[in-house]
């Protein structure tokens, strides 16, 4: 109990001198990015993994297995590309639905030829038939519920694992970094991967979950890939329409990085 006034002055004086703690920098500059992020709809927002998953699913499995032939195809492509790559699969197995079962039994020559719009195309297709004849054998036509299973199949990275996991499974257990993610983060001066010389994004995924919370994990890629997308690209970032000039590690070095 405070028994005089100068002992209440005292302590009013001591946490008036406290430190404040100081926003993060990635606090600071989020309202900012998602205020951007309405201005203009983004590829991602209506092309991405989530939106071709959901494309004429009969039900849960099938959902999941899209998610996954989606997250397969899309790496080092655009969305335009991944989707017309993805309508294209769903066109070879008509009438049958884009299923496993489906999948398998397609010569790969002619999953080879529809999917030739995204990069890499015969390694992928080759991986996605391999995946779908496992996930027939081990996984009676669905995806595999654990992520170190996902990640045994080929051509399935840890980012590709925790895009489909949080999309199928509703289940966040890692952030998803691509190309996008790896470079703004970095811009940002959330992380300091840039100049890894192996293994960036892996090592900017590992760095960005030290700073963000675990309820922005599943938000971070799609508010980051359409914000590279639309403002902050890797050619010609548009800074003169971005608000976070002040805070940008990028901008404020001069554009080196
Ligand atoms: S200021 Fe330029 S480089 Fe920095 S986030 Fe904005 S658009 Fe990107």
């Amino acid at each position: 109990m405070l028994r005089c006034g100068s002992q209440l002055m005292f302590i009013m004086r001591c946490l008036c001198y406290m430190p404040k703690t100081a926003v993060p920098l990635w606090e600071q500059q989020w309202p900012k990015i998602v205020a951007m992020r309405k201005r203009e709809i983004a590829p991602v927002d209506t092309m991405g993994a989530d939106a071709l998953a959901k494309r004429g699913v009969a039900d849960s499995k099938q959902f999941r297995f899209q998610t996954l032939i989606a997250t397969m195809l899309s790496p080092q492509t655009r969305d335009e590309q991944t989707t017309l790559a993805f309508e294209n699969l769903k066109a070879i197995v008509h009438p049958s639905s884009l299923t496993p079962h489906a999948l398998c039994s397609i010569p790969l020559e002619k999953v080879e030829a529809a999917i030739k719009p995204v990069s890499f195309y015969t390694t992928k297709a080759r991986n996605i038939v391999r995946a779908s004849q496992r996930c027939v054998s081990s996984y009676d036509g669905d995806i595999p519920s654990s992520i170190d299973d996902l990640l045994e199949f080929d051509g399935v990275g840890p980012k590709i694992a925790y895009l489909t996991f949080t999309i199928a499974w509703g289940k966040t257990l890692g952030i998803c970094v691509d190309t996008h993610v790896h470079r703004i983060a970095n811009r940002l001066g959330w992380v300091d991967t840039w100049k890894s010389k192996s293994n960036g994004p892996e090592k900017t995924r590992v760095a960005l979950e030290q700073v963000l919370p675990r309820d922005k994990w599943e938000e971070v890629n799609g508010l980051i890939v359409g914000f590279g997308q639309t403002i902050c690209s890797a050619k010609s970032p548009k800074c003169s329409e971005c608000t976070l000039t002040e805070s940008c590690k990028y901008y404020q070095s001069g554009g080196t990085m």
